[in-house]
C-alpha cells in the first residue's frame, strides 16, 4: 500500500488532498478545526526550513554565479519584472473595482464586522533600517527574511571576491545546500496531509453569510488573480522566456497548492524553490536569488487586491476618488505589496496604508476581515506563482535553465 502511495506523483497526491479536504470540511463543519493541528505541524516543519535553506542556497547560489557582472544581470532583470508585473496587477485591481463596482449597493448591516488589525507604524526610515542585518544571528532567530537575504548576498559576494581563499567556505555552503534540499524532500512528503487538514479547516469554518454579502468582492479577487496568473505570467513564460506555458504550470502545482492552503509566501518558499530547481530546471543560483527575494517583495496578488479593496471601501462609504487618487493608490498599492510580509493576512494590514492616504475609512478592513482568508489564499497563490514565473523568465534570458529538464519532468 505504501508503495502505491509513493508511486503516485506528489502533485497528484497534493491536489487530491486539497479536493478531499474541502469535501470533508463542508460535511464536518466547524468541528473540522480539530484536525487543523496536522496543518499547523506541516507549516511548522516548512518554516523550520526557511532560514537554513535561504542561507545555504543563496550564498552557494550567488558564489557559484561566478562573477559580479552576471549577478547584476540577473538582479536588474528580476527587479524590472517585479516592478512591471506589480504595476499591471494594481491597475487591473483598479479597473475591476471601477467597472464592476463591487461596493455599490452593499448592505453593510448584513456583514459581521471582524477586528481591524493594528496597522504597524513603520516609517520609510524604519523599513530601510530593517533591511540591514545588524545582528545576523538575531535575524535568523526572528526568521526575518529580507535582512537575511542581504546578509547571504554579502557573504556570497565576499566568497566571489576572495577567489581561491574563499573556496573552502564555498564548499561548506554548497554541501549545506544539497543537504537542505534533501531535508526539504522529506518535509514535502507531509504536504498532502497538511494541505488536507488546512483545507478541511477553512471549508468547515468559512463564514457563508459574510461570503454572500461580499460575494462580488471575493469573486473579483479570484478573477483578478486568475487573470494575473493566466495573462501576465502566461505571457511572460510564452513570449519572454519562450517556454511551454503548460509545462511551467505543471511544474509549480505543488507550490500553488501549498500557497493556497497555507496563505503564506514565506511558508511556501522551500516548496517554490524545490519546484523551480527540480521541476523547472532553473539553476540553483538564479532560483535561490530570485525566489527568496520575490517571496518577500514580489506580491502581485496583494497589489491587485489593494487596488480593488480601496475602490470597494470608497464605494461603500461614498468617497469620491480623483485620477490623482488612482495614481496614489497604484504607487502605494505596489509599495504596500513590497512591504507586506509573506504571512497570512499581511495584505489586510497593508490596506491601512493605502486607505489612509486617499481617505477611505479603516472600517472597510473590518468588513472584509471575515472573508479575508479565502481571498488571501488566492492572493498568495498568485504571489508565489509570480516568483516562479519571474525566476523562470530571468533564468531563460540568462541561460540558467535546463530546458530539457523542464519539459521532461514527468514525475513532478
Ligand atoms: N498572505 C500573502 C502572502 O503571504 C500576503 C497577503 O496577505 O496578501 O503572500
Amino acid at each position: 500500500m505504501l508503495k502505491t502511495w509513493f508511486n503516485i506523483p506528489l502533485w497528484q497526491r497534493v491536489i487530491g488532498a486539497l479536493i478531499l479536504g474541502v469535501i470533508v470540511g463542508r460535511l464536518w463543519g466547524p468541528d473540522a478545526t480539530s484536525i487543523k493541528i496536522i496543518g499547523d505541524v506541516f507549516i511548522a516543519f516548512i518554516k523550520m526550513l526557511v532560514v537554513p535553506l535561504i542561507f545555504f542556497s543563496l550564498v552557494a547560489g550567488v558564489a557559484s554565479i561566478g562573477d559580479l557582472r552576471k549577478l547584476g544581470s540577473v538582479g536588474w532583470r528580476a527587479l524590472l519584472l517585479f516592478v512591471v508585473s506589480g504595476q499591471l496587477a494594481v491597475w487591473l485591481g483598479l479597473a475591476l473595482g471601477t467597472f464592476v463596482a463591487p461596493g455599490a449597493g452593499v448592505d453593510t448591516s448584513a456583514i459581521q464586522m471582524g477586528a481591524v488589525p493594528e496597522p504597524n507604524e513603520t516609517t520609510f526610515n524604519d523599513m530601510i533600517l530593517g533591511m540591514i542585518p545588524q545582528s545576523p544571528v538575531q535575524v535568523m532567530a526572528d526568521v526575518n527574511v529580507l535582512p537575511l537575504i542581504v546578509f547571504s548576498l554579502l557573504i556570497g559576494i565576499g566568497i566571489l571576491m576572495a577567489k581561491e581563499d574563499g573556496e573552502p567556505v564555498l564548499k561548506i555552503f554548497e554541501s549545506g545546500s544539497v543537504v537542505m534540499q534533501k531535508v526539504t524532500m522529506i518535509v514535502m512528503e507531509l504536504t498532502p496531509f497538511g494541505v488536507f487538514a488546512l483545507m478541511a479547516w477553512v471549508a468547515g469554518t468559512l463564514g457563508f453569510d459574510a461570503l454572500q454579502a461580499l460575494g462580488t468582492l471575493v469573486f473579483l479577487n479570484y478573477l483578478g488573480c486568475f487573470l494575473i496568473i493566466g495573462l501576465i505570467y502566461g505571457s511572460m513564460i510564452k513570449f519572454i522566456a519562450r517556454l511551454p506555458v503548460i509545462d511551467f504550470f505543471r511544474g509549480i502545482v505543488d507550490a500553488m497548492a501549498v500557497s493556497y492552503s497555507t496563505a503564506s509566501s514565506n511558508a511556501t518558499l522551500p516548496v517554490t524553490l524545490r519546484c523551480a530547481e527540480r521541476n523547472l530546471g532553473i539553476s540553483n543560483s538564479v532560483a535561490s536569488f530570485v525566489i527568496s527575494l520575490g517571496a518577500t517583495i514580489n506580491m502581485n496578488g496583494t497589489a491587485m487586491y489593494l487596488g480593488l479593496a480601496t475602490l470597494f471601501g470608497a464605494q461603500i462609504f461614498g468617497v469620491d476618488l480623483s485620477w490623482g487618487d488612482y495614481l496614489l493608490i497604484s504607487i502605494l498599492g505596489t509599495l504596500g505589496a513590497v512591504g507586506a510580509a509573506g504571512i497570512p493576512g499581511a495584505g489586510l494590514i497593508m490596506m491601512a496604508l493605502v486607505f489612509g492616504a486617499v481617505g477611505v475609512p479603516l472600517e472597510t478592513i473590518a468588513f472584509v476581515a471575515g472573508v479575508d482568508r479565502i481571498m488571501d489564499m488566492m492572493r498568495t497563490t498568485t504571489n508565489v506563482s509570480g516568483d516562479a514565473a519571474v525566476a523562470t523568465t530571468v533564468a531563460a534570458l540568462t541561460n540558467e535553465i535546463d530546458r530539457a529538464e523542464m519539459i521532461s519532468a514527468d514525475d513532478v
